[in-house]
């Protein structure tokens, strides 16, 4: 009995002392600072508020967030869901949708090394999918009527081509450098048969006549200049003005309207995850809602 008031007591002046010490810290304004684990839990609260957050991959956004504690919070989602958590081509993952008009082939996401395109069809020297030959060849001709040459250099090229010419990249300029300016086979978008290059394909195209009217223009053909200056961090190319891919006039208009600059965040926003008009949170599209066809 006597034991069992002591321990009362002892717990007692425990809670009173506890009691006393918050009561301090209210006193002298001080904030008592959240558990890690608190602090953990509000972030997620705050990333989950997004529409395209994936529960699975909770941990890695704050790994993310820890690396970059002042990225905005739907930006880290955007590319944690991309893998950019992890090493290019070694964490990548197959491609389940190689036909598809917005397949998305990156360094994160490879195409199977016999994928070819099955409905191919010319465009002057080059071959590209069919359902963006007309687009094409109409873009190449109002570039012209405007006084602009353009002049087509490359258009879907195999595993095997692309190896040739990654190997001879590496062989000039050494592995770091090809693989900022040069896909691996496997993980080139000219495999899909959606993209071209105008020539020269090289820096020579930087701020040509050709290269300023393919930026302000591509898009109303149905076509994105995939690798620009601002969107490297997603792609992990260098600025290639010369190369244009095509995703269709629908989805080429919206990301133009919403200023949504890379292939990979409209993939994230509008492919990996699809908004729900409803449901008001945050992400949500300016305009309507374009759905990919998978
Ligand atoms: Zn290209």
């Amino acid at each position: 009995m006597i034991l069992v008031a002591l321990v009362v007591v002892i717990i007692g002046v425990g809670i009173l002392s506890l009691t006393l010490l918050a009561h301090a810290d209210v006193e002298t304004g001080e904030e008592i600072p959240p558990s890690a684990n608190t602090s953990e839990q509000v972030k997620l609260k705050q990333l989950s508020d997004y529409y395209f957050f994936e529960e699975e991959r909770s941990q890695r956004y704050l790994e993310y967030l820890v690396v970059y504690p002042n990225m905005a919070p739907e930006e880290v989602i955007v590319q944690v869901n991309l893998d950019l958590d992890t090493i290019p081509y070694t964490d990548s993952t197959p491609v389940t949708n190689p036909e598809s008009l917005l397949v998305l082939t990156n360094k994160h996401n490879y195409l199977p090394r016999s994928y070819e395109p099955a409905d191919l069809v010319s465009v002057g020297d080059i071959l590209i999918r069919s359902e963006a030959a007309g687009p094409l060849q109409q873009l190449v001709a109002a570039a012209w009527d405007d006084g602009v040459s353009l002049y087509l250099s490359s258009g879907v090229r195999d595993a095997a081509y692309q190896e040739v010419l990654y190997n001879n990249l590496v062989n000039s300029i050494g592995v770091k450098w090809a693989d900022l300016q040069s896909a691996r086979p496997g993980y080139s978008e000219h495999q899909t048969g959606w993209a071209v290059d105008f020539s020269p394909s090289n820096y020579q195209f930087y701020e040509t006549p050709a290269a300023y009217w393919i930026e302000e223009n591509a898009y109303k053909y149905g076509f994105i200049v995939r690798y620009t200056e601002e969107n490297d961090k997603m792609t992990l190319y260098i600025h290639e003005p010369w190369h244009i891919r095509y995703v269709g006039s629908e989805v080429a208009q919206f990301m133009h309207d919403n200023e949504i600059g890379s292939f990979e965040e409209y993939w994230v926003r509008y492919i990996q995850h699809t908004p729900s008009v409803q449901r008001g949170l945050p992400g949500m599209p300016v305009t309507g809602m374009v759905t990919g066809s998978q």
